[in-house]
C-alpha cells in the first residue's frame, strides 16, 4: 500500500535569499512531503527565519510562542525552526521553545531529510554546523505555470560590514559551479519560464574559489545566450566590487533588465569607513554616472541605513545629499539594528532610538519624492510589461512589472498572467504606475510605423 504523503507548512521571513531556500526545503524534502498552503494541516512546520535585524528575530520568537495551542491539539506535529536565527541562537532556541523539535541552521537545510527523521523519534536536536562544502542537488522540477524564479549562486559573505551579521550566521562565500546554474537555468526556460533572478550576498565577487574561476559578467553572458530567456535580475551588487565590465553588460545583454539594485547605506565617508563598507560617496557616485552613461533607461534601488553609530546630523545629511545626487527611484530603508557578533555592535556612540525614527521619517519623505519624480517620467511611455498577477489595490486589474522594476496596474485580459505585453503608462503614483494595455496588434503596427 502507497503511505499517503505527508504535509509540510513553511512559514518564510525576511529577504529574497531566504524565499528561495524556502523553496530548496521544499525540494529537498519532495520524496516525503508535500506542500500545504494551510498550517493547521501540516505534519512538519518549519519556520525560515531572518536575523538582520532584531524585529526580525523578535517576530519569530513570538510565532513560535503562538504555534503552543497547535502542537497540544496535535503532538505528532513535528516542528522545526531554520535558518539565520536558528544558526545564531541554536541549542537556546530548543530551551526557548520546549515544544520546539528541531534547530537548523543555515546549511542544515541539505540534511533536512535526516534531520527530520530523527525529530519524528521524539529526539529533540540542533544542526548548526557551517561547512565549506556545499553539496549540488539534483535537477530541480519547474512547473510548466511556473514564469518566474530566483536562483542562488552562491552562498555567504566575506565583507563583514560592521553592522551585519550575515558572515557569523550564513559563514563564508561561496560560488556554485557555473554549469550547474546554466543548467538550472536552461530546465527553468524550457519549461516555458521567462524570468530569472540570480541571488547572493555580493553576486560581483561571484566565481573567486571556483576549480575554473568565472566572472559575474561571464556567467550572465551564458546566461543571456540561452534562447528564450527574457528578463535576466540579480541581486545584490556591492558598490565596490562592481566592475566596469559589468556596468557594460547593461545595455548589452538583451535578458539583462535595466534595473540595479546597489545598496549605499550612508552618504558621509566617516560613516562608510566605519561600516567597512570599501569605497566613498564620491566613488559611489562616479559609479552611478557610469552606468548612466552606458545604459541612459537604468533605474537604480538602494538600501539605507538610519542612526549607525556615531552618525551625527551632518553626516545624515549627506545621506540625504547622495539620495538627491544618485536619483534612486526606489529604496529600502531601516533603522540601524545593533546584532549579536558584529563590531559595531560594541560601538560606544550608539544613536537614539528617537533620532533614528525621525531621521528615517525624512529620509523616507525624501525618497517618496524621487521615487514620485522617476515615475513621473514615465508617464507617456511604452513599456514591456511581465504580467505578475492580479493588483493588490482593484482585483479586476492586473499587476506586472517593468525591465526598470516599477510596478504598472491596468486592465487587460486575464490570459495575460505570466506573459509579457506592453502597457503605455497613463499615471503615476508614490508606490506604482498605472497604465494602458497595448493590445499586440496595435504593438506591431507602431513597430511597422517606426
Ligand atoms: N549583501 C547586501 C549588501 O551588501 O548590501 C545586503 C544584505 S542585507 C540582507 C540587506 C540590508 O539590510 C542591507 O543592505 C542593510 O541596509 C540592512 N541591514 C543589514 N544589517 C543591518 C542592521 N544591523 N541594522 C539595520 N539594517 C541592516
Ligand atoms: Fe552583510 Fe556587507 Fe556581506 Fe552585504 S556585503 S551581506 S551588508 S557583510
Amino acid at each position: 500500500m502507497v503511505e499517503a504523503q505527508r504535509k509540510l507548512y513553511i512559514r518564510t521571513f525576511g529577504c529574497q535569499m531566504n524565499v528561495a531556500d524556502s523553496e530548496l526545503m521544499a525540494q529537498i524534502l519532495a520524496p516525503e512531503y508535500v506542500l500545504t498552503p494551510a498550517s493547521e494541516d501540516a505534519d512538519l512546520y518549519l519556520i525560515n527565519t531572518c536575523a538582520i535585524r532584531r524585529k526580525s528575530e523578535e517576530k519569530v520568537k513570538s510565532l513560535l510562542g503562538s504555534l503552543r495551542p497547535l502542537k497540544r491539539r496535535r503532538p505528532q506535529l513535528i516542528l522545526g525552526v531554520g535558518g539565520c536565527v536558528a544558526q545564531q541562537e541554536g541549542e537556546r532556541l530548543l530551551a526557548f521553545a520546549p515544544h520546539l523539535n528541531l534547530v537548523f541552521g543555515t546549511q542544515g537545510i541539505y540534511r533536512l531529510p535526516d534531520l527530520v527523521r530523527r525529530a519524528s523519534t521524539g529526539e529533540r536536536l540542533v544542526d548548526v554546523a557551517l561547512k565549506r562544502e556545499i553539496p549540488d542537488l539534483p535537477q530541480r522540477h519547474w512547473s510548466s505555470d511556473r514564469f518566474q524564479a530566483m536562483v542562488t549562486i552562491m552562498r555567504g559573505c566575506n565583507n563583514f560590514c560592521t553592522f551585519c551579521v550575515v558572515p557569523y550566521v550564513r559563514g563564508r562565500e561561496h560560488s556554485r559551479e557555473p554549469q550547474a546554474i546554466v543548467n538550472e537555468v536552461a530546465a527553468f526556460i524550457n519549461a516555458g519560464g521567462k524570468e530569472v533572478t540570480l541571488l547572493g550576498q555580493n553576486v560581483n565577487s561571484y566565481g573567486r574559489g571556483l576549480s575554473e574561476p568565472v566572472t559575474f559578467t561571464e556567467l550572465l553572458q551564458r546566461l543571456d545566450d540561452l534562447p528564450g530567456l527574457q528578463r535576466l535580475r540579480f541581486a545584490t551588487s556591492h558598490p565596490r566590487d562592481l566592475s566596469t565590465e559589468l556596468i557594460h553588460a547593461f545595455g548589452q545583454l538583451p535578458a539583462l533588465c535595466e534595473h540595479l539594485h546597489l545598496p549605499v547605506q550612508a552618504g558621509a565617508d566617516r560613516i562608510l569607513k566605519r561600516m567597512n563598507r570599501g569605497y566613498t560617496a564620491a566613488e559611489y557616485l562616479a559609479k552611478v554616472a557610469m552606468l548612466r552613461q552606458a545604459c541612459p533607461d537604468m533605474a537604480l534601488s538602494t538600501d539605507l541605513i538610519v542612526g549607525f553609530p556615531g552618525e551625527t546630523e551632518a553626516d545624515f545629511n549627506q545621506t540625504l545629499d547622495l539620495m538627491r545626487a544618485a536619483g534612486f527611484d526606489q529604496a529600502f530603508s531601516f533603522k540601524y539594528s545593533p546584532r549579536p557578533q558584529t563590531r559595531a555592535a560594541a560601538f560606544p556612540d550608539q544613536v537614539p532610538e528617537a533620532a533614528k525614527t525621525e531621521r528615517l521619517m525624512r529620509l523616507q519623505a525624501l525618497q517618496n519624492e524621487l521615487t514620485l519624480n522617476s515615475h513621473a517620467r514615465l508617464v507617456g511611455q511604452e513599456r514591456e510589461v511581465l504580467v505578475e498577477g492580479q493588483s493588490k489595490r482593484s482585483p479586476e486589474e492586473l499587476s506586472g512589472r517593468l525591465r526598470t522594476n516599477q510596478v504598472v496596474n491596468f486592465s487587460g485580459p486575464r490570459e495575460l498572467l505570466g506573459c509579457l505585453t506592453r502597457v503605455t503608462i497613463t499615471e503615476a503614483h508614490p508606490h506604482s504606475l498605472k497604465g494602458r494595455w497595448v493590445p499586440p496588434a496595435s504593438t506591431s503596427s507602431m513597430q511597422e510605423e517606426d
